[in-house]
C-alpha cells in the first residue's frame, strides 16, 4: 500500500468524519492513547473518536480497504489492551453515549461507547436494573460481548443473558440489528464472543426492578480464611438467587473510611448483594452475621444499586498497573482452597486480589450452546490480579498472579474467561469456548473472513 494512497485515503476519511480524529501530532494525543492499565503504551497511527455509525462505517472501510490493523476501543478496561495498537487505527467510542430508559417495557437502548455507570444512573431512576460487573468505570461493550459476571450475576444472569438486540457495523462496513429473530447466528456469537464480529454502536438490553439492595463487604481476619471459605462454598450455592456474594482475598487500604485499626490487614472478604425483600433483609444477614463472631468490618446494609456498583471506583482508578488471570471452577476442594488460602494469604501489594464470582442461580439455568458463553455448568469464575500504583512493581505483581494461577489451575474446570486474561496464546481462547469454539470459526468466516478485527481473544476464521 503506497504512502500516498493511504494520505489520500485518510483525508478522504477527516473529510467526512463528524467525531474527532487524532493523530501523533494533535495536542491530545498522549492523553488518547492511554487506555485503564498503566502497563500498556501503545503508539496507533491514527485514533479514531467515532461521534455516531457513520463515523465507524467510514472508519472500518478505511481500515480495511488500506490494510491498516484496527482495533476498537470500548471501555479501554480489558487488561491485556487489546483496545489499543502500535502503528494502527483506533475505533474509540467513548464519544458515543447515552441510555434510553423504557420504563414500559423495562428495556434499556445504550450506546456502545457508554459505561457501567451511565447505565445504572440511568435505569436508577426508574427503579430498575440490568446486571454488569462490580466496577462502575467498565465499558459496556467489552464486559457483555465477553459475558459480565457482577453482584447481580446469580440473581439475572451474566450481562450478555439480558442483551436483547445489538446494532453493528460489520467488517464489509455494512450495518445491521442483531436479535433471536435478525441473524441469530450472529447474535448467538456475540454473546460471549467479544468483539470479533464487529463494532457494536448500540445495544439494547432487559432491566429488572432492583433498586435499592441490602449489600456491601463483610471483611474477616485471613486466619479465620479456611473455615469461612469452606462455610461460603457450602453456604451460598444452597441460597435463592435473591442472594449473591462473591469472596475474596484483600488487603485494607490504608486510608478513610476504613477503620484506622485494620488498615493494612490481610483479610477474607466476602460482598454481599440481596435483592430480596428489604424487611427480610435482617433476618438473611443475621445468621451470616453470628457465623464467625463478630466481623472485623460489616458495611452491609440497604444501598442504592449503582453506589454498590460503584463502591469500589475510588480504589481502582485508570493508570495502575494491572496483570490478571483467571479459571471456572465446578467445586471448591479443601485442597483447592488450602492452596488458595496460602496464596491469598500473600498478596504482594495492597490493591492486589482475588475473587471468586458465583455463576450459578440465573446465570446456570441457560444451556451451555445458548449462547457461545459455554460455562454455565461451573460454579465460580475465579480472578486473580496484581495491581499496583508503581511501575516497579510490575514483576512483582505478575510473578505472584503466575505462581498462584499455576497452584490453582489443577483444580479448575479447565477453560478461561476472555475478559480476564492477558494474551495467553490460542489454546487458552480456545478453551474460553470448548465446544462452542467451531461454531464460532464457522460465523466468524461468513462475517469477517479476513480477521479484520482481530484485536480480541482471537477466533480465527475457519478456513
Ligand atoms: C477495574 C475493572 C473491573 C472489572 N470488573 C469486572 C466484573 O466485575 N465483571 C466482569 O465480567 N468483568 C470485569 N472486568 C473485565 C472487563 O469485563 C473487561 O476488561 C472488558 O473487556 C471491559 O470492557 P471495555 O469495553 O472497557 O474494554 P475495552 O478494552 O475497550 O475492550 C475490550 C475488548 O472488547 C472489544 N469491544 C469493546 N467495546 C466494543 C464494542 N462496542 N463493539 C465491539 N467490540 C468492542 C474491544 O475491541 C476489545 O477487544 C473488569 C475490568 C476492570 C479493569
Amino acid at each position: 500500500m503506497s504512502a500516498i494512497f493511504v494520505d489520500e485515503a485518510i483525508e478522504q476519511l477527516r473529510a467526512g468524519f463528524r467525531g474527532e480524529l487524532i493523530d501523533p501530532g494533535s495536542p491530545e494525543y498522549d492523553d488518547a492513547r492511554k487506555i485503564y492499565n498503566g502497563m500498556i503504551d501503545r503508539r496507533p497511527a491514527l485514533i479514531a473518536r467515532c461521534a455516531d455509525a457513520g463515523d465507524v462505517i467510514a472508519a472500518v472501510n478505511y481500515a480495511r480497504d488500506n490494510g491498516v490493523p484496527l482495533a476498537v476501543r470500548g471501555g479501554g478496561h480489558h487488561g491485556a489492551g487489546l483496545s489499543v495498537v502500535d502503528d494502527g487505527l483506533v475505533i474509540d467510542l467513548s464519544l458515543m453515549k447515552g441510555v434510553r430508559v423504557d420504563p414500559e417495557a423495562r428495556t434499556a437502548l445504550v450506546m456502545g461507547g457508554s459505561t457501567w455507570g451511565e447505565v445504572d444512573h440511568a435505569t436508577h431512576a426508574f427503579g430498575l436494573a440490568t446486571p454488569s460487573g462490580i466496577i462502575s468505570t467498565t465499558g459496556v461493550g467489552g464486559l457483555t460481548l465477553g459475558g459480565g459476571v457482577g453482584h447481580l450475576t446469580r440473581g439475572f444472569g451474566l450481562a450478555l443473558d439480558n442483551l436483547l438486540s445489538a446494532d453493528m457495523v460489520l467488517a464489509d462496513g455494512s450495518f445491521v440489528t442483531v436479535s433471536e429473530e435478525s441473524h441469530p447466528d450472529l447474535f448467538w456469537a456475540i454473546r460471549g464472543g467479544g468483539g470479533n464480529f464487529g463494532v457494536v454502536t448500540a445495544f439494547q438490553f432487559r432491566l429488572h426492578p432492583v433498586h435499592t439492595v441490602y449489600a456491601g463487604p463483610m471483611f474477616w481476619d485471613v486466619a479465620q480464611a479456611t473455615e469461612i471459605m469452606r462455610w461460603y462454598r457450602d453456604f451460598l450455592p444452597a441460597q435463592g438467587d435473591e442472594l449473591g456474594g462473591f469472596f475474596g482475598f484483600h488487603i485494607v487500604p490504608s486510608t478513610a473510611p476504613f477503620p484506622e485499626e485494620i488498615w493494612g490487614k490481610h483479610v477474607a472478604i466476602v460482598v454481599w448483594t440481596y435483592t430480596g425483600p428489604m424487611e427480610q433483609a435482617e433476618a438473611v444477614f443475621a445468621p451470616i452475621r453470628q457465623q464467625f463472631g463478630t466481623p472485623l468490618l460489616d458495611w452491609v446494609g440497604p444501598i442504592p444499586q449503582p453506589a454498590l456498583n460503584s463502591m469500589f471506583d475510588g480504589l481502582y482508578p485508570p493508570g495502575d498497573q494491572w496483570y490478571w488471570k483467571a479459571d471456572f471452577f465446578n467445586e471448591l476442594t479443601d485442597e483447592a482452597i488450602a492452596r488458595n488460602v496460602e496464596f491469598g494469604s500473600n498478596i504482594p501489594t495492597w490493591q492486589s486480589l482475588t475473587h471468586f464470582y458465583p455463576i450459578d442461580g440465573a446465570a446456570s439455568r441457560v444451556a451451555n450452546d445458548a449462547t457461545a458463553w459455554k460455562w454455565r455448568d461451573a460454579k465460580w469464575c475465579q480472578v486473580i490480579v496484581g495491581v499496583s500504583k508503581d511501575p516497579a512493581d510490575k514483576e512483582l505483581i505478575t510473578n505472584w498472579a503466575r505462581d498462584y494461577w499455576e497452584a490453582v489451575h489443577p483444580f479448575s474446570a479447565g477453560g478461561a474467561y476472555v475478559n480476564m486474561m492477558m494474551e495467553e496464546g490460542q489454546e487458552r481462547v480456545m478453551a474460553s469456548y470448548g465446544d462452542n469454539y467451531d461454531r464460532l470459526a464457522e460465523i466468524k468466516a461468513k462475517y469477517d473472513p479476513g480477521n479484520l478485527f482481530h484485536l480480541n481473544q482471537n477466533i480465527r476464521p475457519r478456513a
